[in-house]
């Protein structure tokens, strides 16, 4: 797809943050440029919109820049599964390891009711770690986990396309 290069070009790489020796890979570029950030959402939305997803869930905090818009286009709603302590309502909560400690993701209860199908959306996998996390909050509900898709994914992890037995869609890699 010609647009894949555009959309690997806009995302700004910046050496040393948050910590020395990582490359962060910063999709803000990506936002600004109307035609890149256009081009990556048409994608994962002709992708998308015949699959029967009703639930488009976005992990805090980039997968709520994605999540969205891809969510109107093919006819979804969209939740967020956020960080402790965010959600006012009643949640569940899913554990993962880092490679330095582990976080955690929640997800409102009644958001998503069982059999329902679902897309998870983030900037970004590296590990997998935190989209596992996201597949089991829907899979703990009932959902149907049908892929989950990244705007930027490790060569490793792109080529094994999966996670946790479910596909993995990913647009670039790191530059
Ligand atoms: P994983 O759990 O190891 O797959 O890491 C993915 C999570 O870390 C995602 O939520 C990403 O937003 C975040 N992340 C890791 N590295 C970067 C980066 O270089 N840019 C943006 N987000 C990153």
């Amino acid at each position: 797809d010609p647009r894949l290069r555009g959309i690997s070009e806009a995302i700004r790489v910046v050496p040393d943050f948050p910590k020395p020796g990582i490359m962060f890979q910063d999709i803000t570029t990506l936002l600004l440029d109307r035609k890149a950030f256009k081009d990556s959402v048409d994608i994962f939305v002709d992708r998308y919109r015949d699959m029967n997803i009703s639930v488009v869930a976005g992990v805090e905090a980039r997968g709520f820049m994605f999540g969205p818009p891809i969510a109107l286009a093919i006819g979804a709603k969209f939740v967020p599964l956020r960080k402790p302590k965010k959600l006012p309502g009643e949640v569940i909560s899913e554990n993962y390891v880092l490679e330095y400690g582990t976080d955690c993701l929640e997800m409102h209860v009644g958001a998503v009711q069982p059999g329902e199908r679902a897309l998870v959306i983030d900037d970004l996998v590296a590990t997998g770690g935190t989209l596992s996390a996201a597949i089991n909050l829907l899979e703990r509900v009932g959902a149907d986990v049908v892929e989950c898709a990244c705007v930027i994914g490790l060569p490793k992890i792109k080529e094994e396309r999966r996670l946790n037995g479910k596909p993995l869609y990913i647009l670039v890699e790191p530059r």
